[in-house]
């Protein structure tokens, strides 16, 4: 009983944060100027209701949960897969060889890693580097979709089929026909491109990459207006 109250009081905390004062009420509500909610807060919060998560088998052999890092206010998200090797480590995102290109891709379009948000679908290192599985995105996607909630970026970039998938709910999409596409998650623009670690691996298909970020600079600079909205 006494975990479950714990559990109750730091969900209404959370909640506080953000700004609400009455529930129920939807997390998407909350836009950049409106509740006044406070995102850093927020993130906190959400990291301590994380804790030393045992919710899926991937804890069983992860060195530390990888939260994600970067700017609360950011207008631009970009979402991996799971963390690696030297993620697991150092409990950053992307800081290992992958990382070292998604920080050389946000810096040619004019940004520092500071600017952006750097979120995983999955917070645990899986084994071996393996895709993470489906009962392990559904137990820990609740945990990105709340940091999307918490930062409500203008534009958000996932970075693979993986993160396509967890985003848009549909596995049959290939990063090769949809990547630099404009996808809608909860109102937010969303421009999927190719992992770093496929990059690494084809680097010839960098240049497609950097037609995708132009796509994302235009959304920035322009905004985006969804088919049908007035
Ligand atoms: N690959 C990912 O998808 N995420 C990381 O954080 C590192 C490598």
């Amino acid at each position: 009983m006494a975990k479950i109250i714990q559990e109750i009081r730091s969900a209404l905390e959370f909640y506080e944060a953000l700004g609400y004062e009455r529930l129920p009420i939807r997390l998407e509500a909350c836009s950049r100027n409106g509740v006044g909610g406070d995102r850093e807060t927020a993130l906190r919060l959400l990291r301590e209701n994380i804790g030393d998560c045992q919710r899926c088998k991937l804890s069983q052999k992860r060195t530390h949960v990888v939260f994600g890092e970067g700017n609360p206010d950011a207008r631009l998200m970009f979402i991996g897969e799971a963390p690696g090797r030297e993620e697991d480590i150092q409990a950053r995102p992307f800081v290992g060889e992958a990382g070292t290109l998604l920080t050389r891709l946000i810096e040619k379009m004019g940004l520092k890693r500071e600017d952006v948000y750097i979120a995983n679908v999955v917070k645990c290192r899986p084994p071996l580097n393996r895709d993470p599985e489906k009962d392990e995105i559904a137990e820990c996607s609740g945990f990105l979709e709340s940091q999307i909630d918490i930062i409500r970026p203008d534009v958000i970039m996932p970075l693979g089929r993986i993160a396509v998938f967890t985003l848009t709910g549909n596995d049959k999409l290939k990063i090769t026909a949809i990547h630099g596409k404009v996808f809608d998650y909860k109102g937010i623009p969303l421009v999927p491109t190719f992992h770093p670690a496929y990059l690494i691996r084809n680097p010839k298909d960098k240049w497609l990459t950097w037609n995708d970020a132009q796509k994302v600079l235009d959304i920035l600079e322009h905004g985006y207006r969804t088919e049908g909205v007035d």
